[in-house]
Formats: structure tokens, C-alpha cells, sequence
């Protein structure tokens, strides 16, 4: 298995089971990326290996949407030396608060721990552009899209990753009769 993924098992970031997800659907695979970030060195490496995606290129300033690229994003700034910017949403608008600016034509890395849609990147991107930035590049450590996500700009990701998902009532596990857990609850 990609190494990456190695380290998402041994955080629990990465869980196999049968599992209930927030949409109702059922998975073998539970993904939360938080705990694979956990630990400062593993959010350091994986920040790293973004940045080495983009040796060379000419980008000013890294910008991650909130809350999920914030920690993957910082340590990609870090690698690559650069500044460190978030959006977030503002009663359900994807925006740049807290005195952050950019300057007209800065050139900008959009970096998210997750890609499913690409839609957090897609609306980090948009508000960036709306104050003048221009977003080169966007970034990932897991691609769940099958590499479908288009946010509009060149993309990359670390690793894919194909999480099935099922109506119940067509869940392979429960033809099995095995029982679906939520995740991150004790009881199985
Ligand atoms: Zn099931």
C-alpha cells in the first residue's frame, strides 16, 4: 500500500470496517483527515512533499480553505518558505476575514487536505480571485474524485483513493449481515 495510506491506518485516519457515514450511505472505508495530522512530524512530511511538487514554480503564497486545509497548508507554506493565508466561510460564503490581503497578481497555491468535488478549493480560489490574486496551482493530500475534481487550475494530490459507498439497502456488508457502525463511536 502507498505509504502515505500506511500512516493514515496507524493513525486511525484511515479505518476498514463497515461504517455509517454522515449522508446515511454505508463504506468499507472511513477517511478523517484531522488524525492524520496529528502529529506535527506527519503533517510536516506531508507538507513537504506538496512543496516538492511545486519546486521551481513561481508562487508568492500558500492559501488553504478552513478548517480542513488549515493545518496541511501551513506545513506546505512552511516547506516552501512562503506566507500563509486562509479563507473561510462567512455565513455560508467561502471569504478572506481577519486582515489577510493580496496584492493584485500575487500568485497563489490553494492547498486542502481532501479533495472529494473540489468544491471548498473552487470557493478558497474564487475569493481569492475576487481581491485580485491569481491562483496557479491547487493541492491535496488524498484525491477522492478519481482525479475527476476540476477546480479550475492545474491540480495535484499525494494519493487517490476509491471510497465505495452504498444505499444500505444494497450494501454488500449488511447482504452479509454484518452491522454498520458510525464512526468514531466505541461500540461494535
Ligand atoms: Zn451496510
Amino acid at each position: 500500500m502507498d505509504p502515505i495510506l500506511d500512516r493514515f491506518k496507524e493513525t486511525n485516519a484511515l479505518l476498514d470496517g463497515h461504517f455509517v457515514l454522515s449522508s446515511g450511505l454505508h463504506s468499507p472505508t472511513y477517511l478523517q483527515c484531522a488524525l492524520a495530522l496529528q502529529h506535527p512530524a506527519d503533517a510536516a512530511e506531508l507538507g513537504r512533499q506538496i512543496a516538492t511538487q511545486f519546486a521551481g514554480q513561481d508562487i508568492q503564497t500558500v492559501a488553504s480553505p478552513a478548517i480542513g486545509g488549515l493545518i496541511v497548508g501551513f506545513a506546505t507554506a512552511q516547506a516552501m518558505g512562503l506566507r500563509f493565508i486562509w479563507t473561510e466561510r462567512q455565513q455560508g460564503v467561502m471569504t478572506v476575514r481577519r486582515g489577510f490581503s493580496v496584492e493584485e497578481g500575487e500568485r497563489i497555491l490553494v492547498v486542502e487536505d481532501v479533495i472529494t468535488t473540489g468544491g471548498s478549493t473552487r470557493e478558497c480560489i474564487t475569493a481569492l480571485e475576487e481581491l485580485g490574486a491569481k491562483v496557479v496551482a491547487a493541492a491535496s493530500i488524498i484525491d477522492r474524485s478519481n482525479g475527476a475534481a476540476d477546480v479550475g487550475v492545474p491540480r495535484i494530490s499525494l494519493v487517490g483513493l476509491d471510497v465505495p459507498s452504498y444505499d444500505p439497502a444494497e450494501c454488500p456488508m449488511c447482504a452479509r449481515g454484518e452491522t454498520a457502525v458510525k464512526p468514531g463511536s466505541r461500540s461494535s
